[in-house]
């Protein structure tokens, strides 16, 4: 049975290129009807705060990405890390090294001036216990092998191989007694019973030196996925100007969770040219071989895309529930049933032209601004003398419209087209300008069946003359 994990480090929230990494294991995990674990690498307790963590997990569940069990905290388990290495120790995997950090700095530097590898030669590698000083402090190296190369058979670089002798004997406990991260994240995958770590490509170096603590231990390393990193558009390391936020603020931001993991799936994984999945079929296709082995550009355009059409394809109560807090924000009152019923209403309309929440809510203002409505630049424009005299007439034939449908107020404005001899645009536009007080808006007509009657007769005959 599979079984994947998301180790996020509590940064403060959950980034994106951590919810791409995370979603790659949920899919492959639920691909395989397997578990996805979550372990929460809390060591450094400076920068692990409860806000932290709650920051990531609540990004995972916006994000829909549910883990199964308990997420498991690595920093409590540091008595079971200290245990193996204890082992690592009984066995001769691991050794005592009394050096000084001076020492180990005074032999790096000697190496750096000698031209030769930094690596550090522990002159307690290969003494014997009884050498050491009764009560100097030290730290547990591994013992790592000198002799041969070490090789990963990647399932996204290929087979990939390091000379055993460019690794050091890494330390696995610092002189405090507190296990290194290397140790722990060995440790915790075998306890968790983790199949595949797949993670981001700046791990590969530390995969060859888990390899070898693993196979220290006697146990079978998992297999390993290392994605590549997600560039700027510009192909340079992803920067907070690039898109290098956390979900919370492409939440803030007006996208829709669905929007985010389809775009965040189709960054760096393909399965022929499909671009929009829906969960299921992003679970019926994950595999590791679709994940690309070149750099993945992020697109703010092309997540927007996205994001218009999970909008479009959102229910519309949905969409007033997630769209009625901006409003109620920016009007600075409550929104009751009547504002939704109208918001409800109008939603088809809008949700045709939004990219973001944003846009969305934005573009809802018209309906609920109070009269006289104000003029933005462009509807100022638009209302010259012979627009606001066209207004007059249409208003008047309105009046007499028994039925108030986007229908027969359609055959209403073309009938008054036709007979004063004007197109349907030179009136529509003046109307669209009076009734929104802008110059883009849903179809005109379901904006006068959504603002109804009196509202809409009351819009064009302040701004008629
Ligand atoms: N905690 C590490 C990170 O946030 C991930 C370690 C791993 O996936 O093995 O980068």
């Amino acid at each position: 049975p599979v079984v994947t994990r998301f180790a996020p480090s509590p940064t403060g929230f959950l980034h994106i290129g951590g919810a791409r990494t995370a979603l790659f294991n949920w899919l492959f995990a639920r691909h395989h009807q397997g578990k996805f674990l979550l372990r929460i690498e809390d060591t450094d307790r400076k920068r692990s705060t409860d806000e932290a963590i709650e920051a990531i997990l609540d990004g995972m569940k916006w994000l829909g990405l549910d883990w199964d069990g308990d997420a498991v905290s690595q920093a409590s388990r540091a008595d079971r890390h200290r245990e193996v290495a204890k082992s690592l120790l009984e066995s001769g995997h691991a050794y005592r090294c009394f050096a000084s950090q001076e020492e180990v700095q005074a032999a790096r530097e000697a190496a750096r001036a000698a031209g030769k590898s930094l690596r550090f030669d522990s002159p307690w590698r290969d003494k014997q216990p009884d050498d050491a000083p009764q009560d100097g402090s030290f730290v547990v190296r591994f013992k790592a092998p000198r002799a041969g190369e070490t090789v990963i058979e990647d399932q996204v670089q290929g087979r990939v191989r390091v000379s055993n002798d460019e690794l050091d004997d890494m330390v696995l406990l610092r002189s405090d007694g507190s296990p290194t991260y290397m140790l722990s994240v060995v440790v915790d995958d075998f306890d968790m019973g983790v199949t595949h770590v797949i993670r981001g490509d700046d791990h590969l170096t530390n995969a060859f030196r888990q390899v070898q603590l693993v196979r220290a231990m006697g146990w079978e390393p998992p297999i390993y996925a290392h994605i590549p990193l997600i560039h700027g558009a510009d192909g340079k390391k992803l920067s907070k100007r690039h898109g290098a936020l956390g979900v919370d603020a492409y939440r803030d931001m007006g996208y829709l969770p669905e929007a985010l993991r389809n775009y965040l799936l189709r960054l760096g994984w393909g399965h022929g040219d499909t671009e929009l999945l829906s969960t299921e079929e992003a679970i019926r296709l994950f595999s590791l071989e679709g994940i690309g082995k070149g750099a993945a550009r992020f697109d703010f355009k092309k997540l927007a895309n996205f994001n218009g059409h999970y909008i479009r394809e959102a229910n519309n109560e949905h969409l007033v529930e997630l769209t009625e807090p901006l409003l109620a924000a920016h009007f600075n009152r409550a929104f009751d049933d009547a504002d939704k019923a109208v918001l409800t209403k109008a939603m088809p309309g809008l949700k045709e032209r939004a990219k973001t929440l944003v846009e969305l809510g934005e573009s809802a203002h018209f309906l609920f601004k109070s009269r006289p409505l104000e003029m933005n630049d462009k509807a100022t424009k638009i209302l010259d003398d012979a627009s606001r005299a066209v207004l007059a007439s249409v208003a008047q034939r309105l009046e007499a419209v028994e039925d108030w449908t986007a229908s027969s107020l359609e055959s209403a404005v073309q009938d008054f087209a036709r007979s004063a001899d004007i197109k349907l645009g030179k009136v529509a536009q003046p109307m669209r300008a009076a009734l929104t007080g802008s110059n883009v808006s849903p179809g005109i007509f379901d904006v006068l069946e959504v603002l109804g009657r009196d509202e809409s007769l009351g819009r064009l005959h302040d701004q008629s003359s």
